[in-house]
């Protein structure tokens, strides 16, 4: 299972970052609990510039202050919140640093670091919008310690964020924060963002660590350390959108976003799956973070793999999850094995790899006994299956037996049309318009060109 050659190391690294694409998708929408809302859904506030609002407390029953016009009613601590949070926005926006840290809780002096940073974060992002959803405030939510720490006026909420960057990554990311106010002489500013949370929460990166940011001719990169530690991964990215159009077609984005966290503890925060779950991965595909997953994934590398498989590695690893961006398998219904076996496809497609190389541990089984019986299932790709090289590669060769038996433009047509198909009818259905074959003349074909590449 633990291969020892680069090549194969490819190989098993690629095998489980496929996996793991469809475990994270299913916990996106798991934990959304059903569908995953529109954006239409969360109110975004105009962006304006406006001073501080003069907040009364709570008990007792204040003086009306000079800022409350007679006889209108204050506004709520909700209220003001979220003029402090369109305040936030504005800031952010027009790129005025001191409007952002006017809103920051003059007391806390850890959380203004944090604040500060996450504002340069955005600034290298360059954003275009940046809104915030409704205030949904949670009584009762704030901890003893805490309480104790910010005083009776503290209180917290959870709020919705979607920011757009400028530039070729057009679809807007989406996550939530749970936000504690406080009120400094009679000001209310904002004191944490992300209160109580645990931390496997998913996060995106600009909010956990300090970032860079490189935009490529394909690609917009960031993540922590040096300009020059990201570079490479502009480079490999640049290198595999080409090679992903050369199949797919230029009907698509041509342009790839990569996040590149420290390490993997980083990585499996930023995707929301469980600390030392992926060990043996290189790179996952993920919608995580989206506000439409449907029309857009991104890709986060796991460095301490990914930086040890080599430049050919690098390249078949990117160009593998690119594929997966640009077919948008994050949201498919296909059967894994035709979009796993699709984006391997892809990936060593002019890799300069033989079919004994890549495939060498389901043609060792080939050999010993026949070819398997059917298609790689689901239940195959499970990380815990001992068949998982085997499951990846097998896939492979039905790609290959594809494209070599009708052509690789019979291959993305058929990849297209099962992409489209919404019932097993309709996928049933497929075989025919596309290949004018059927499922068991299929199978039977894949079977015959396992067993010669085998040398059976
Ligand atoms: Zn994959």
């Amino acid at each position: 299972m633990r291969p020892s050659s680069p090549t194969v190391l490819v190989r098993f690294l690629l095998a489980v970052a496929m996996l793991v694409v469809a475990a994270v998708v299913a916990g996106f929408f798991t934990a959304r609990g059903g569908p995953v809302p529109s954006a239409a859904n969360a109110r975004g506030y105009v962006a304006e510039d406006r001073p501080p609002v003069r907040v009364t407390p709570t008990t007792p029953t204040p003086e009306p202050t000079t800022s409350s016009r007679a006889g209108a009613p204050r506004p709520t601590r909700v209220e003001q919140a979220e003029e402090l949070l369109t305040r936030q926005a504005a800031a952010v926006t027009s790129e005025t640093k001191a409007a952002y840290l006017a809103t920051i809780d003059p007391e806390g002096a850890a959380f203004a670091q944090t604040a500060e940073r996450t504002y340069d974060n955005l600034a290298k992002l360059d954003v275009a919008a940046y809104t915030f959803g409704q205030l949904q405030e949670d009584v009762g939510a704030l901890a003893h310690a805490r309480r104790k720490q910010l005083g009776d006026t503290a209180w917290v909420a959870d709020v919705e964020v979607e920011v757009t960057f400028k530039g070729s990554d057009p679809e807007p990311w989406r996550y939530e924060q749970r936000l504690v106010f406080v009120e400094r002489d009679g000001v209310l500013y904002l004191a944490g963002d992300r209160e109580g949370e645990e931390t496997k929460r998913s996060k995106p990166i600009w909010l956990e660590a300090e970032i860079n940011v490189l935009r490529g001719k394909r690609s917009l990169v960031f993540g922590t350390g040096s300009k020059s530690r990201l570079r490479p991964y502009v480079t490999a990215a640049d290198r595999a959108v080409p090679r992903v159009t050369n199949v797919w077609g230029e009907f698509w984005a041509q342009y790839v976003v990569v996040v590149v966290p420290k390490n993997q503890g980083q990585m499996e925060r930023t995707v929301g799956t469980d600390a030392g779950s992926q060990s043996a991965v290189a790179a996952v595909t993920t919608s995580v973070g989206r506000s439409h997953p449907e029309l857009a994934s991104h890709i986060v590398v796991n460095p301490s793999t990914f930086d040890n498989v080599g430049d050919l590695g690098r390249l078949v690893v990117l160009t593998h999850e690119i594929t997966h961006v640009a077919t948008h398998a994050t949201v498919t219904g296909m059967p894994i094995w035709l979009s796993e076996g699709f984006a391997d496809y892809v990936g060593f497609r002019d890799a300069g790899l033989s079919t004994a190389v890549v495939a060498q541990e389901v043609l060792r089984d080939v050999r010993e006994n026949g070819a398997p019986k059917a298609l790689p299932s689901t239940e195959d790709f499970d990380p815990s299956s001992d068949g998982l090289d085997e499951a990846y590669e097998a896939a492979w060769l039905a790609c290959k037996y594809l494209a070599a038996h009708w052509n690789e433009q019979k291959l993305v047509a058929f990849y297209r049309a099962m992409n489209d198909a919404s019932s097993e009818a309709a996928r049933t259905a497929a075989y025919r318009t596309v290949l004018d074959t059927t499922p068991a003349a299929f199978l039977k074909g894949w079977r015959a060109y396992v067993e010669e590449k085998a040398g059976n």
